[in-house]
């Protein structure tokens, strides 16, 4: 049965300050915007329009929460990178995505959407640097892999890899299309095994390079 099954949306917020208590668990998506987050939640969630309502104006700089239930939290932070955004909004942004990054107890792995076309832009390295030291696990998205064709999702795997293994260990990444569904059970499997490791040991997942995985997800040390 998939974790995402009984997904609603929960709350919004932009401040910290009125975020929900930290009871549970909680793993956050960060991306570009028009990196395809919306769509690889609502891929995992199987639903057409579920991340949209946090794309609805007075929502897009906020931190929007979607209840798994159990006391499980997916949450999706704001997207970065887009140009047209003030200075004041993109500073604003900064100090809240960077305090819930760095200070979020219930946070249990962050995943982060590259466009698998133009992956790892200084704004995404800034979400690892934040992040990393916090020694929680990171599962990098490749989004859009539908649009690269084999050679070319492969040669873009391994190049976010080398960088991966180089910079920001503990990362795992591997390519995903919301359209193909490449890599949605590898996803899944995942966010599943942070939410929940005793039901991904049961199922013998070891890591995200699961079986089906053409070409296949990496983990990095
Ligand atoms: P967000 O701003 O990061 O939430 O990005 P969206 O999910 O809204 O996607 C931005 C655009 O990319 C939309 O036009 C989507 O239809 C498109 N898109 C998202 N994911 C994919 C994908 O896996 N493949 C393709 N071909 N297009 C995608």
């Amino acid at each position: 049965m998939s974790l995402f099954q009984h997904i609603v949306f929960f709350a919004s917020v932009a401040d910290l300050r009125d975020l929900p208590p930290p009871l549970g668990a909680e793993i956050a998506f960060a991306g570009r915007s028009n990196s395809g987050k919306s769509s690889a939640i609502n891929a995992l969630a199987k639903r057409k329009r579920l991340a949209f309502i946090a794309k609805s104006p007075g929502r897009t700089q906020q931190i929007n929460f979607f209840s798994l239930g159990d006391a499980r939290y997916l949450v999706d932070l704001p997207g970065y990178g887009y140009a047209r955004v003030p200075v004041t909004v993109r500073q604003l942004w900064k100090s809240l995505i960077s305090e819930y990054l760095q200070t979020r107890k219930t946070l249990c792995g962050l995943v982060l959407i590259l466009d698998a076309r133009n992956p790892l832009t200084v704004l995404d390295k800034q979400m690892l640097d934040w992040f990393l030291p916090t020694g929680k696990p990171v599962h990098v998205l490749l989004s859009k892999a539908d649009k690269l064709n084999r050679q070319q999702a492969n040669i873009a795997l391994k190049n976010v890899a080398e960088v991966l293994g180089k910079f920001y260990p503990k990362c795992t990444v591997q390519l995903f299309s919301s359209v193909s569904k490449t890599g949605l059970d590898e996803a899944e499997s995942a966010i599943t095994a942070w939410f929940c490791p005793g039901l991904a040991a049961a199922s013998k997942i070891k890591n995200p390079r699961l079986k089906g995985s053409k070409p296949g997800a990496k983990r990095l040390k």
